[in-house]
């Protein structure tokens, strides 16, 4: 799909005040909520496009895809997401290739991921921000933990020393009305605290929302909204 850099620019300036009145209508700060430009399908020229408009945050939901892309941005000041499922076998790659993976749903995932990084020297010590991604539509959707199994699993990541926990993702079926999303936005916040309070941990991070109803997740508490179509226009199928 083409795309319009000034149409880029607009969207982002228009998605910031959405985003900063949405938050102030819950009390809370512009600043507490970021937006995450998912990029997917795009060229990098969008991106850029997305950058020059202030946005600093990109998702990517394949690696193959941004490991094609990113020489042309990487050099930018940016923090670069996985948003998508990550397969075990490409574990090593995503580990080196990114800043956050917001998709971990196995303990398995998890320990690639930190054995990547121990065995990739360079840069040393680098630890990987992840989000725990949760299941809360277990009929509708196939990636995620349960929530039954979310504690044994942050468990097992907190012991894990080039991961960093920070917080909680989910990608609910879509909805045709943005209202019908808040129970699972509710639930995710809910998990996100009784964890908290379990693991005494701050688990600052709750990813959720996406371009139909991004404004229901941050009345619910979301801390980064991920937003492809409202900024870069429709994906080719
Ligand atoms: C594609 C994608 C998005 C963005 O969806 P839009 O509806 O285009 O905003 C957000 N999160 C994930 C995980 C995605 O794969």
């Amino acid at each position: 799909m083409g795309f319009d850099p000034a149409a880029v620019a607009h969207s982002v300036a228009e998605l910031q005040e959405r985003l900063a009145r949405a938050a102030a209508r819950s009390g809370r700060r512009a600043a507490d909520v970021t937006l995450v430009a998912i990029s997917k399908t795009f060229p990098a020229a969008a991106i850029r496009a997305a950058w020059e408009a202030g946005i600093r945050h990109f998702g990517e939901n394949r690696v193959q895809e941004w490991e094609s892309k990113r020489g042309e941005v990487a050099h930018l000041g940016a923090t670069w997401h996985l948003v998508g499922h990550l397969q075990t076998n490409k574990a090593r790659r995503a580990a080196v290739l990114f800043d956050s993976v917001d998709s971990v749903d196995s303990l398995d995932l998890a320990r690639r991921l930190d054995v990547a990084l121990r065995e990739d020297p360079h840069p040393a010590q680098r630890k990987l921000r992840v989000l725990l991604e949760v299941r809360l539509a277990p009929e509708e959707t196939k990636t995620g933990v349960d929530p039954s199994g979310l504690e044994a699993l942050a468990r097992g990541v907190l012991l894990l020393p080039r991961l960093e926990l920070a917080g909680l993702m989910c990608i609910p079926p879509p909805a045709g009305d943005p209202d019908d999303m808040r129970p699972y936005f509710r639930r995710l916040r809910e998990l996100c605290d009784s964890l908290r309070a379990a693991l005494g941990v701050p688990l600052p991070a709750l990813s959720m929302g996406m371009s139909h109803d991004f404004e229901v997740a941050i009345a619910e508490g979301a801390t980064e909204v991920r937003l492809g179509t409202a900024l870069f226009g429709s994906r080719s199928p």
